[in-house]
């Protein structure tokens, strides 16, 4: 490899090219609706086989949230740090960064309706926040 960024899996392409665009893409099962997220190419619930990609609104509620204050390594320059777990409205939970636009990150709430956005991680390529919507 000629740089130090962790591989793709190739599964996840599509959903890492979504990322590049500014689209939340996740997967719907053909055969049960469900919405799968990590996008995975076997229904997690039923089992069907090729579900098929769709874009997200990006908008949902926090489910959870929690601030970091002891990180791995590739996030320690950036302590303290909030997380959270939001549910999006096409029916499927992932986690987050949180951009808290002015707001502290502690003002981040359980119930706060939030929007997806990109920034660039740890190893430089972008990866999906929230921030209040
Ligand atoms: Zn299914």
């Amino acid at each position: 490899m000629s740089d130090d960024k962790p591989p793709i899996d190739p599964d996840a392409d599509p959903y890492w090219a979504g990322v590049a665009a500014g689209e939340l893409r996740y997967r719907r099962c053909k055969s049960c609706g469900a919405a799968i997220f990590f996008p995975r190419s076997i229904c997690p619930k039923c089992g069907a086989p090729d579900p098929v990609w769709a874009v997200s609104s990006g908008t949902g509620i926090v489910y959870a949230c929690t601030t970091v204050h002891r990180a791995p390594h590739a996030f320690a320059d950036r302590v303290p740090y909030t997380i959270v777990l939001v549910d999006l409205e096409e029916g499927f939970r992932m986690m987050g960064g949180v951009i808290a636009n002015g707001r502290g990150d502690d003002d981040i709430s359980v119930g706060d309706r939030v929007i997806v956005t990109f920034k660039d991680g740890p190893e430089g390529r972008p990866v999906p926040y929230f921030e209040p919507a």
